[in-house]
């Protein structure tokens, strides 16, 4: 069943490096500055602000800003699974992304409901939230690649599961889901945290049985 708004029973999608290859757009305007092909290391801003100084990451900052970066990034195969399986399964599934902050806002906000539109239609294109905050979004999960993420689940209502990406591998997260992967691991969670409900069901039931007595 989908709602107006997200609710605790919600999985929310972060979608740059969640759902969609940010490398499939950013990676090939990058290296056409370059002689050698550019590593996927990213947050690539972050890695080239540290590691190359001002020049390349003025590059890639002029890389963010040309138009159609969002609407031709590549859907992670398994991701669009993924997805689909969730919506076949009536669970209400909302997308939350940060909207980009620079003067081309409003287009990057178009193109990212389009690439929703093209892939899940035109229902799921008015389950797109632009926020910043993340941690405000009520769901049940929010999948993310931010290696930020983890540490907002005390915030939120919900749990996090972090999107395996290369630059989050370090990070601590007891719920986690690859790109070559998701649907699999997707469903594994699910039917574990499932099983953790009964069994934590199951032991207060036992603790109020054992108070009575
Ligand atoms: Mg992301």
């Amino acid at each position: 069943m989908t709602t107006q708004v997200p609710t605790n029973k919600s999985i929310l999608f972060d979608l740059d490096g969640t759902i969609f290859s940010m490398s499939s757009t950013l990676l090939p305007r990058i290296n056409k500055y370059y002689d050698r092909p550019v590593i996927e290391a990213v947050p690539m801003i972050e890695h080239m602000q540290q590691t190359g100084g001002i020049y390349p990451g003025l590059l890639t900052v002029n890389s963010c800003y040309q138009p159609r970066l969002f609407v031709e990034q590549q859907i992670y195969p398994q991701c669009f699974e993924l997805i689909n399986y969730l919506i076949d399964n009536q669970f209400d599934v909302w997308f939350v992304t940060m909207p980009l902050q620079n003067y081309h806002t409003k287009s990057s906000q178009q193109e990212k409901i389009a690439q929703i539109q093209r892939y899940f239609g035109q229902k799921l294109a008015q389950h797109v939230i632009f926020s910043s905050k993340k941690y405000k979004i009520p769901g049940l999960y929010l999948v993310d690649d931010r290696p930020q993420h983890p540490a907002e689940e005390s915030k939120a209502q919900w749990k996090a599961i972090l999107m395996e990406q290369v630059y989050n591998h370090q990070i601590d997260c007891s719920r986690r889901i690859s790109t070559n992967n998701a649907l699999t691991d997707m469903i594994q969670l699910l039917n574990k945290d499932a099983q953790m409900r009964i069994i934590d069901e199951k032991q207060n039931n036992e603790h109020i049985i054992l108070r009575r007595q």
